[in-house]
């Protein structure tokens, strides 16, 4: 692929960083420079606020097309990502280091995406209600309205995916949006804006500022002109978006880290709770917000998985994410580095090494930020490698006698996203799952994830949610309409 150059999409025109800056992208699998993207700041956001802001209030435009009108551009958006599916998925790979076969899956699941608040948008449901509050008879109804200016802040481990999320619902409902993805990943971004473009919203309508988070995606966090912040990434920038989103008390929607733990009992299926196991931590490099980070085990079931497990994990193929393998490279140098400083901890805080602990180098990815995939055994809560989310290839294993003890070590965490329990005793898996405090579980299965389901998180985990009917919801104000059913007749003084 050639080196492109991205600009940010302002009131529908290609342009060039305010303050002419511009920054580099890097090819995760080995080092090399890949593209170039003008480098945005607060200036540049609030051009796009400005034009969002205008295309909302001032024109009105799409906010006051008919839905069936806005499904067509959002079905339109959907057929133009999958004609382009196949470069989509190199541009992920290639940016984010992961193995082409889940960058395709993951555009498709984007193009459905799309396809579902399309489809969504037309069929709205409200209240009706027949009320009497002492003035005689009314009828009160409500109608979903879109929020106005949505700012869209997204991270880097699902790129198109994680906007997808957020446009299809916001576009559906009528919003005017500024869409900023993470500086590390905007080159799949960058292609679905140029879909965007060439379908043609009324100008202002959808923005893409490109940039750092501290002043790209604060300001859309601080801005009195922005009606609504979503934002998926970690926890403690979650926390100083609602802190800055504080000032006009905008609406929030939040989308955060994770620690969630993998639950199996001696019942259970041994091949099929690896294999799992496997989705559930080494998919995606391990960089997967829901990853079952933690395996929580049956004493007696842990000899023969951790056996299993260990031969699965040491057959995973590392290499270039073009070339299809199990795993390919984390995100950036940084992010390898922080991953294997939370090794290093492990081993000193105790853990077991049964597996993996090292960066990866062997030929052709002596270049590249690749860890082996790793396993701890002998893990105990108050170790730090089980507490904090380390967002790489790296998978903690405790231990349980009861029922009630794997319920207690699975709850012992300040996130709340997601969790699993493998048994074959059916009463067992939904008391289990009753228990865990967790807005994502699954039961004999580990990760999968729809457009119709809500997606989101209890505690530290997030608020509000993504996907589904609440995924339009986000996006709406809820209006109450009262009408008086006999005009004239008051009589109150
Ligand atoms: P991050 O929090 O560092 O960044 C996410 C986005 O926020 C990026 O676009 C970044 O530029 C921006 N940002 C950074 N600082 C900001 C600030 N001060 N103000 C406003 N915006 C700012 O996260 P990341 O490293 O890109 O992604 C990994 C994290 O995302 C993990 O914690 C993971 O669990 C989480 N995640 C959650 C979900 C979910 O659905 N709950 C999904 C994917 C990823």
């Amino acid at each position: 692929m050639e080196k492109v150059y991205i600009k940010n999409y302002i009131n529908g025109q290609w342009v060039d960083s305010a303050s002419g800056r511009s920054k580099e992208l890097i090819n995760p699998a080995n080092g090399e420079v890949i593209a170039t993207f003008a480098n945005g700041d607060q200036e540049d956001v609030k051009r796009a606020i400005a034009a969002a802001k205008n295309a909302f209030y001032a024109d009105g435009q799409w906010r006051r097309t008919d839905a069936q009108e806005r499904a067509d551009v959002v079905f339109a958006i959907a057929d133009a990502i999958d004609k382009r599916a196949e470069e989509l998925a190199l541009a992920e790979s290639l940016n984010n280091g992961k193995p082409l076969r889940e960058s395709e899956a993951d555009i498709a699941d984007a193009v459905h995406c799309f396809r579902y608040y399309a489809g969504l948008i037309t069929k709205p449901y409200g209240g009706v209600y027949d009320v009497n509050h002492g003035f005689g008879k009314m009828r009160s109804f409500t109608v979903h309205e879109p929020v106005g200016v949505c700012g869209l802040i997204t991270p880097w481990n699902y790129p198109l995916l994680m906007g997808a999320w957020k446009i299809a619902p916001a576009l559906a409902a009528g919003n005017s949006i500024i869409y900023k993805p993470s500086s590390n990943t905007p080159m799949s971004s960058a292609i679905l804006f140029d879909i965007i473009d060439k379908i043609g919203l009324p100008a202002g309508t959808a923005n893409m500022v490109l940039g750092p988070g501290g002043s790209v995606g604060l300001e859309l966090a601080e801005s009195d002109d922005v009606d609504m912040v979503t934002f998926t990434g970690s926890t403690e920038v979650g926390q100083t978006i609602a802190r800055a989103a504080a000032g006009n008390l905008k609406k929030i929607g939040l989308e955060l880290g994770g620690k969630s733990p993998n639950v199996i009992f001696a019942d259970a299926d041994l091949e099929g709770a690896v294999e799992w196991a496997m989705i559930g931590i080494f998919f995606n490099q391990g960089e997967v917000c829901s990853a079952g980070s933690r395996i929580i085990i049956e004493e007696s079931f842990k000899d023969a998985f951790v056996k299993r497990l260990k031969e699965r994990a040491e057959a995973i193929t590392i290499g270039n994410p073009l070339e299809n393998p199990g795993m390919g490279p984390l995100i950036t140098e940084e992010h390898m580095k922080k991953v294997l400083e939370y090794i290093r901890i492990g081993k000193e805080e105790g853990a077991t090494l049964v597996t993996g602990g090292h960066r990866y180098t062997e030929g052709a990815c002596a270049k590249g930020y690749y860890v082996a995939p790793t396993i701890f055994d002998r893990c105990t809560s108050d170790m730090r490698i089980v507490k904090e989310e380390i967002f790489g290839p790296v998978v903690t294993v405790q231990t349980f006698k009861t029922e009630a003890e794997a319920i207690q070590l699975a709850n012992d965490t300040e996130y709340g996203l997601a969790g699993a329990v493998f048994t074959s005793d059916g009463a067992r898996a939904l008391r289990v799952i009753d228990e865990i405090r967790a807005g994502i579980t699954w039961i004999n299965c580990y990760n999968p994830c729809f457009n119709e389901a809500p997606w989101g998180g209890y505690k530290k985990s997030g608020i509000g949610r993504e996907l589904g009917v609440h995924g339009l919801e986000e996006y709406q104000e809820i209006k109450q309409i009262n009408i008086n059913l006999n005009p004239g007749k008051v009589g109150w003084y």
